[in-house]
């Protein structure tokens, strides 16, 4: 034995509302580990893209415009090139819009290397090719699915929660139609890993979810 005890690297994948960022957080806190939310990131870029009029496809513009951005996370709070951008990423807009820059194998490329970056110590990163393409060595890969119904539901709980007005059907279309072109784009589409453990969250409660998860932590 060596005595240096590797830092865990655990890997939350699967489509919108899934419940990835809640439970994830929670784990890494319980677990004492930094939590890496990459949706975030590519909300993050989405946001200053449009705000900046650079369409969803690859051009010169783009790529000037990506090697000038930066992301950090502090308690909960995601400044992007400096700007708390923490409410703004997370408007009904984004969520239409996030999916085509995602496609993007300039962007995917790009946030490569920052994602990465961030793994130093262990961590608990969520998102929808952390298993498959970012951390493909990850000592632990979770798919955590739901069935759309019910990942709608979660969301609209939440924007309900915060106050904004929605409708239900609205964001089941939305819901569906994120995950349609995430699992079909043609770099780092969503998918379990092959070496992943499928976790359906339909009837669990949070705190089911997440003793799975722990679970699954704690074999290691
Ligand atoms: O998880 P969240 O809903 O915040 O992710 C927003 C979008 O960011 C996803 O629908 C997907 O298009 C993109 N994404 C991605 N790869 C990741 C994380 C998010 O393509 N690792």
């Amino acid at each position: 034995m060596s005595g240096v005890k590797k830092q865990p690297v655990i890997v939350l994948d699967g489509p919108a509302g899934a419940g990835k960022s809640s439970i994830g957080r929670e784990a890494a806190c319980r677990l004492g580990l930094p939590f890496l939310d990459t949706g975030a990131i590519y909300r993050a870029i989405t946001f200053f893209m449009l705000r900046d009029g650079i369409a969803a496809a690859e051009s010169p513009e783009l790529a000037e415009r990506l090697r000038e951005f930066t992301v950090s996370f502090r308690n909960g709070t995601v400044f992007a090139c400096g700007e708390d951008v923490t409410e703004a990423i997370r408007s009904p807009g984004i969520d239409k819009k996030v999916s085509s820059y995602s496609a993007l194998p300039m962007v995917r490329e790009f946030l490569l290397g920052i994602q990465r970056d961030a793994i130093a110590g262990g961590l608990v990163a969520e998102g929808r090719d952390m298993g498959t393409v970012v951390f493909p060595d990850a000592d632990v890969k979770i798919f955590l699915t739901a069935a759309p119904e019910t990942r709608a539901r979660r969301r609209y709980d939440e924007r309900i929660a915060r106050g904004e007005s929605v409708d239900y059907g609205e964001i089941l279309e939305q819901v569906n139609r994120r995950d349609t072109l995430d699992r079909s784009r043609d770099v780092a589409p969503l998918k379990p890993a092959l070496d992943a453990v499928v976790l359906d969250t339909t009837d669990l409660s949070f705190d089911e979810v997440l003793e799975n998860v722990l679970e699954y932590a704690a074999r290691l």
